[in-house]
């Protein structure tokens, strides 16, 4: 059943105006030639206006761009800094969220109910039992037959027809996109993310032929250069919901959905023959993996926006010692619309995002990387306004111009223009504002009635 509280819908409202013909005139969506948009090398058609390019829009480095640590992934790093500052704050603003949240709960808010939270818990259950090193994120083979063991060699194929190979096998696990990037040592994180507020294990690279973990450290063979980026698409649905915690069931699902990708596909790769390693937010930076394989442009949000998905996606990835074909980043207008349209910096209810016009090498605290090109978020005052709302947030993300259902005006429309058309963006971004997209429903608890299909959006 269709949301009846959309009245009009962006591809209504274009049509209404004439707008999408007359902007992108009648051949917007079809590849020059009249020949689809699909590449006959990739198992994702994309758009026309989705140009592959050598190097990044945005992103490049400098002499100062060195591996990151896992304990200053934010989550890690606020009780750390704690605990190195004598202690007790971090422990009494969990305990005030937890005492915010339960009177909530007594008072059955919308989006804040008890169903509201265990539907969350319940999303997040797979990416909790999911570890750096353990359990479905093993490093080495869980339950998969090697090649060895059913007495056949291990698979054989072309980079380009294993690269196939294995993107198809990521879209049927799951994936919205993948997409393979040469491994970069520098995107793999000195330190592993840690638990509870504790430092991890170092993750050093090394001349091995298997990847292990030990007591000591993680250990990354160096012949692993092949890096499957992975694009999970979350729930948008639930996503303009957010922030509550009915809308941040959205984001424990993504969570848990990356986990089970990415265990599957190292299974997949483990069976033909070969190392994988599979990994969530672990292990390594994703966002530069996932720019360098063409998945979309690092954006105004410091995450990647995709031009098929937006901003509403998780990312992981799988490193692999299976030769495949790398693919290439790509420019489809995202960087330039972002320096016009801040409608993220905007929206963002604790003011954590850049309204600078250009992206810079100036971080906002340690758990920005330096040394590279971004806009940086300011991510204490992200998390401060999570306390305050007993939830993540992601208003930003709900907001974006980008983040839009599949078949939404911004690709029919939107997508093929902004990489050629700069003036039109100032439009979009007003359109976008007075159709009202990106604000919270007015009935929240709708969600649980209202008809839908049996899963949620996959690719
Ligand atoms: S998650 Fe919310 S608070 Fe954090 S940057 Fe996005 S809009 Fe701002
Ligand atoms: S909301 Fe606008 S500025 Fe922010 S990431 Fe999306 S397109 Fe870029």
């Amino acid at each position: 059943m269709p949301d009846k509280s959309r009245k009009i819908g962006r591809r209504d409202l274009l049509k209404t105006a004439g707008l999408a013909f007359a902007i992108n005139g009648p051949q917007a969506n079809a590849a020059p030639g009249g020949g689809g948009a699909a590449r006959a090398e990739d198992v994702f058609p994309r758009a026309w206006s989705v140009k592959s390019v050598d190097k990044p829009t945005l992103g490049e480095t400098n002499a100062d761009f060195q591996r990151f640590s896992g304990a200053d992934i934010f989550q890690i790093y606020r009780p750390l800094k704690d605990a190195r500052d004598g202690g007790g704050a971090y422990e009494a603003e969990k305990a005030a969220k937890a005492k915010r949240t339960a009177e909530w709960i007594q008072k059955d808010l919308p989006g804040l109910s008890l169903r509201d939270l265990q539907l969350s818990a319940g999303a997040g259950t797979v990416n909790h039992s999911a570890k750096a090193g353990e359990g479905l994120l093993s490093w080495t083979r869980i339950s998969v037959k090697t090649p060895a063991e059913l007495g056949v060699p291990p698979y054989r194929a072309t980079p380009q027809g294993a690269a196939l190979t294995v993107k198809a096998a990521a879209r049927f696990y799951g994936a919205g996109m993948a997409g393979i990037a040469p491994m970069n040592e520098t995107y793999i994180n000195r330190k592993q993310t840690g638990r509870e507020g504790k430092e991890g294990l170092e993750i050093s690279i090394e001349d091995v032929d298997i990847p292990s973990v030990t007591a000591e450290k993680f250990v990354i063979p160096r012949k692993m250069k092949w890096v499957v980026a992975i694009a999970i698409p979350m729930d948008l649905d639930l996503l303009s919901r957010v922030p509550t915690v009915l809308g941040e069931a959205a984001v424990s699902l993504g969570y848990s959905d990356s986990a089970f990708v990415v265990a599957s596909l190292a299974e997949f790769i483990r069976g033909l023959g070969y190392q994988a390693i599979p990994c969530v937010n672990d292990t390594a930076a994703t966002i530069p993996f996932a720019v360098e394989a063409g998945l979309g442009e690092l954006s105004r949000l410091n995450k990647l926006v995709s031009p098929e998905f937006g901003a509403g996606l998780r990312l992981c990835k799988v490193f692999t010692d299976l030769p495949l074909a790398y693919d290439k980043p790509i420019d489809s207008g995202i960087v330039e619309f972002c320096k016009r349209c801040k409608k993220c910096a905007e929206t963002c209810p604790a003011r954590a995002l850049s309204f600078d016009p250009e992206p810079s090498f100036k971080v906002r605290g340690p758990w920005n990387n330096p040394g590279h090109k971004a806009w940086f978020e300011d991510s204490y005052k992200c998390y401060q306004y999570w306390q305050q709302v007993g939830s993540g947030c992601g208003i930003c993300i709900a907001s974006c111009p980008f983040t839009k259902a599949a078949g939404g005006w911004l690709h029919e429309t939107v997508e093929t223009t902004v990489s050629i058309t700069p003036i039109a963006d100032r439009f979009f971004r007003a359109m976008d504002d007075l159709c009202g997209f990106g604000k919270q429903p007015r009935d929240l608890e709708h969600w649980w009635t209202k008809g839908r299909p049996a899963a949620p959006r996959r690719g």
